[in-house]
Parts: C-alpha cells; structure tokens; sequence
C-alpha cells in the first residue's frame, strides 16, 4: 500500500478523553474512531489488525479440531426465557422489540443459541464429541464504557461451545481450549497467564481466565513469579490425546496464579514462597468455563447413549475478546514514540521510507523494493509523500511496524538501504535484495 493512497488519520494531537496508552495510541495512529460511547468504527488500519488477530483465533481453533460457524446477532428474548437468564442478565442486555412487540436483544453471548442449534439437530452419543465456535460481535451495555475497545460496549468475541458425553469428555474440551488458547496468544505476542476464576453470570465452577499482565488491567491478580517463566513455544500437541493436552493443563495451571475473585491469602501464603509471591493488574484477553449440563437440562439438549439411554450433554463455554485484543497488546508493546506490534499481528509487514521523494533513483528503488517484499507474499506501506525525513519516521514510529526500511540517495550510491528494527531502534546497512531476504525469513517464523 502507498501511503499516498491509503486513509491514516493520524491524529497530531494526544486525545483528550483517552486514559490510557493504547486507547490513545490507537485513535492517534488513526485505528479507530468512536461513534458512541463504547461503539467504535474500526478505519483501515485497526481492521486490518483486528483481521489478523481473527485470523489466528481461526487458525489455532481449527488446528484443534473445532468447527467455525457464524450466528446472528440479534436473538429472540424466548431462547433466553427458557433457560431463565432473560431476566437474570440485567441491565447489560440491549433488549429490543421488532415491529410485531417481540422481543429480541442483541447476543451478549450465545449458550442459549447454540444450545437450540444443537438440540435441533443432535441426538446421537456418536456425533460426539463437537466443538462449534464463531467470531461474531456482542453488546453488553457496560455501565463505564472506557479504555477504547478494551471494554466496550459493540465488541468483537470468538465464542466456542463443547458439547461432549460425560464429564470427563467436557473436561478434554477443556483442556484443548486451554491449549489453544496458549498457542493463539503466544501467536500474538503475547503472554497470557491462565489463572482461576470465578463463574460469573455464565456458571460454573471450572474456570480459568487468560490476563495479560499491564499496569492498567482492570483485574487484580495474584500469582507465582514462576510462572511468568512457561513458554507454549512451538511445541507440538496432539489435540487427541488425552494425557498430552491434561498434561499441559497441569503444567500451566498448578502454580499458584487467581484472581481477586478466588484470591486465598492463606493458600497463597502456604503455596508460594515470600519472594516469589506477586501481586499485579492483568487485562481479561479470554476465559474457558465447563459447565456440565447447565443449558443442556433447562433446555432439553440430550443425545442417545450406547446402552439406548438418554442423557443432557456436558458442555463448556469458551471465549477470546479478539478486539480487546488490540488494546491489551499495546499495553504490552509501544514506548514513548508508539505501537510497537509484533510481527504475529502487524497490519504491514514493513515500512519503506524514502528519503527524498522525487529523486528518480530512490524513487526507483522504493518501486522495486516494493514489488520484490509483494512478490515474496510481504505487505510493505510505503510512504510516498513528500514530506521531510522527520515526519516520515514519526508516522512509522507511531503506527508501529516491527521492521522499516529506508531509502535515500545517499546510500543508494552505496547501493544499500538501511533496515530497521521498531523495538531495538538498531539499524543494519545491507543491499535492497538482503533487506527482502531477511523480512522474508523473520516472516517465515510467523506463519
Ligand atoms: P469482564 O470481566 O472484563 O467484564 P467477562 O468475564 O464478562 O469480561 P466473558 O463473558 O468471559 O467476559 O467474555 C469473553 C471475553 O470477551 C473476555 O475474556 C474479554 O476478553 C472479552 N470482553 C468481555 N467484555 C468485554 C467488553 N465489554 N469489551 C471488550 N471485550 C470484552
Ligand atoms: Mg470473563
């Protein structure tokens, strides 16, 4: 893409009514816009983020063997009146009515729907088990919208829904999700610790929350330091496999890691020695719930068993906040210049920065710099305005691509251009075709 051609409203001056540094960042760097209060528009760029973090939501869910779907947003009042929430859900829920006076609300989240979906169309033990998931948006009319997208009021969910024979069926699901869910966020760039949780308005008692930990969080938590140490990696999993997903649960879950929900002074006093106890904010990125046959009973899911029985299925619930997402990330990642994504979420591969627009040769070497990153699958944003060098670097700076690289007359005499790196600041001189060639391998790793 050329800068000249894209749409970046990038803001000069730090938005006043943003409290925290990605809220700010993010309508400076021209991702968002509001519209009222908590309902953002996502611009260009924000989408194009918000695409790849969806991507690999995607990506990771299918690789585990759930299934994509997509249910609507808006839902009819009486699936919710049958398993007793249309009442208990309170104010959050946008309660509407059609022009026939039925009511309708807009999906706060979709047990009853799935639940109605299944029960339609499952009787069996052996279409079990099933995972079914969407990304789809939700609204909760949250009492203080505020930090952007981290706690909206339209955001974007992927919500998944095990539905599975017995317990300990559902508790696979479980641990699937969670390995999952540890492959995705790494993807991100992200760490995000599973700590438990408690049910909330959803239910259940089998519970674990995923927090990035940022001085802004809105959870307080607390944790063994030594788990800020587990690494998922590229480590592979066998999703079937019993033993291998439990085990992963046990190694990432069995450190002392809760939120202030479940938080037990005296078992973390007993569990955790002195200095390695620790006490921080973390953002919610996700949650994983089971919660047996909750839905299934009040609303008559149930599936035939070997022996010619019937029983309700065991089911969980499993959600990742794909556009809280991009807040939290920028939590974890800018300085004082702007965003710095990781290269698993970035919106352009790279930056190209030419020094002196106009100069037929760096002109010329921008052009084919571009083409060569394109041919090679690579999204590079060049800036082709004419503007000084300062300027240029501070749009790049602000809107955060891991890699730039730039191009003036200068070093072209050299024949080379110059790579740099978002986060080190450290630049590297090297030939137009090794600058290709490098983005090309550090993009390898993030496919
Ligand atoms: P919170 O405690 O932050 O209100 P929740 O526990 O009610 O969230 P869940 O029902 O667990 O939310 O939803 C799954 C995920 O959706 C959460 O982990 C979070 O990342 C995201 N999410 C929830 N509410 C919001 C919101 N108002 N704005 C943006 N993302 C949200
Ligand atoms: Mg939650």
């Amino acid at each position: 893409m050329r800068l000249t051609r894209y749409f970046l409203p990038v803001l000069k001056e730090t938005p006043a009514e943003a409290q925290i540094v990605s809220h700010r960042l993010m309508l400076r760097a021209g991702m968002i816009k509001q519209s009222s209060a908590g309902i953002y528009s996502w611009l260009p760029l924000g989408f194009k983020v918000l695409r790849r973090i969806e991507q690999i939501v995607h990506e990771e869910q299918i690789r585990a063997g759930h299934i994509p779907m997509l249910m609507p947003t808006l839902q009819p009042a009486d699936l919710w009146r049958e398993s007793g929430r249309y009442d208990d859900y309170g104010q959050e829920m946008l309660r509407i009515s059609d022009r026939h006076g039925r009511d309708m609300l807009y999906g706060p989240t979709n047990e009853e729907l799935i639940t109605d979906i299944f029960r339609s169309h499952v009787g069996s033990y052996k279409d079990l088990p099933l995972t079914l998931y969407h990304i789809q948006w939700k609204f909760r009319d949250e009492i203080r919208p505020r930090f952007g997208v981290m706690r909206g009021r339209e955001f974007l969910m992927k919500d998944g829904y095990n539905f599975d024979i017995d317990q300990d069926a559902a508790l696979h699901a479980y641990n699937r999700h969670l390995v999952s869910y540890l492959r995705s966020y790494e993807r991100m760039g992200l760490q995000a610790i599973p700590m438990r949780a408690d049910g909330g308005p959803i239910g259940g008692d089998y519970t674990h929350e995923f927090l990035v930990l940022a001085e802004t969080g809105e959870s307080e938590v607390f944790y063994d330091s030594e788990i800020t140490d587990l690494k998922f990696g590229d480590r592979a999993v066998d999703y079937d496999s019993v033993a291998e997903c439990q085990a992963v649960l046990e190694e990432f879950t069995s450190r002392y890691a809760r939120t202030d929900e479940t938080h037990d002074l005296s078992v973390f006093e007993a569990q955790v020695p002195e200095a390695r106890r620790r006490s921080a904010r973390g953002i919610e990125v996700g949650q994983i719930f089971y919660f047996g046959t909750k839905y299934s009973e009040a609303m008559g899911a149930s599936v035939v068993t070997p022996d010619g029985g019937r029983v309700p299925v065991h089911m969980g619930s499993h959600g990742i906040g794909v556009s809280r997402l991009l807040g939290a990330i920028i939590e974890a990642s800018h300085d004082e210049k702007g965003i710095i994504w990781p290269e698993g979420v970035t919106p352009f591969h790279c930056g190209i920065v030419n020094l002196k627009q106009g100069d037929g040769a760096a002109d010329a070497a921008c052009d084919s710099l571009y083409a060569a990153l394109t041919a090679n699958g690579l999204e590079p944003l060049y800036d082709d305005r004419s503007e000084r060098a300062g300027a240029k670097f501070a749009t790049m700076d602000l809107i955060g691509l891991p890699w730039r690289i730039t191009v003036g007359p200068r070093g072209l005499e050299k024949g080379v251009v110059e790579l740099t790196s978002r986060r080190t600041g450290e630049s590297e001189e090297m030939t137009p075709e090794a600058a290709v060639a490098r983005l090309v391998q550090i993009y390898a790793a993030h496919r």
